[in-house]
């Protein structure tokens, strides 16, 4: 089966697919994929530099997604443009990763997309898990792992979509206020009875 991740800014998705993965679960990333999406050569690449110009390419050719991100960022028209070319091409090699993992035979498969329910990704898998947890706790490991001060902190977690809207959209919730441990025995009982007796 196909287990969808999702949350918000530093809920602990990752550090919750880490743990899906030690314990045998095969992972297929949206934000692995949206890099490679926009690799040189690709069609997306090509349509982002004609929506966006040439000024968001590093000299090497690569996409400079801080670039990027300064125009995304504080123009919502321009956001849905950029959404419009990456997410159907994210789409796509979802779809096909997730297949070929399927047919090769794998019994539980985590797809992390931090954007699972705005990019109407549901329905490409069989269950939805979202990580949450409370927000003083968020915005503390949010500053401390990317090294950003309260305001800018709040204002990430203010641009998303609220937690509890996600959480009211899931099938399993994982609260992920305690520590590593807590987070680890919750992530283990769930692949248990995901993965059921014969796992
Ligand atoms: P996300 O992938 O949702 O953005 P991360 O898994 O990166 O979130 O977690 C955000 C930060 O908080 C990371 O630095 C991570 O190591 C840390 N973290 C996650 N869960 C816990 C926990 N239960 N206790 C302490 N730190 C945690």
């Amino acid at each position: 089966m196909i287990l969808g991740i999702t949350g918000g800014i530093a809920s602990g998705k990752s550090t919750v697919t880490d743990v899906f993965r030690s314990l045998g679960a095969a992972v297929v990333s949206a934000d692995e994929l949206s890099r490679e999406v926009v690799r040189p050569g690709t069609p997306t690449l090509e349509r982002i530099v004609q929506a966006f110009g040439p000024g968001i390419l590093r000299s090497d050719g690569t996409l400079d997604r801080k670039a990027l991100g300064e125009i995304v960022f504080s123009d919502p028209a321009m956001r849905e443009r950029l959404n419009a070319i990456t997410h159907p091409a994210i789409a796509a090699r979802a779809e096909e990763r997730l297949r070929s993992l399927v047919l090769e035979g794998e019994r539980l498969i985590v797809y992390e997309a931090p954007l699972l329910f705005e990019a109407g990704a549901e329905k490409r898998v069989d269950e939805v898990l979202v990580v949450t947890v409370d927000e003083p706790t968020q915005l503390e490991r949010l500053m401390a792992r990317d090294g950003i001060g309260e305001a800018e902190a709040r204002g990430r977690v203010a641009a998303q979509m609220p937690q509890a809207e996600k959480a009211s959209r899931a099938d399993f919730v994982i609260y992920n206020s305690g520590d590593r441990q807590a987070a680890a025995e919750e992530v283990k009982a769930l692949f248990r009875r995901l993965v059921g007796a014969s796992g």
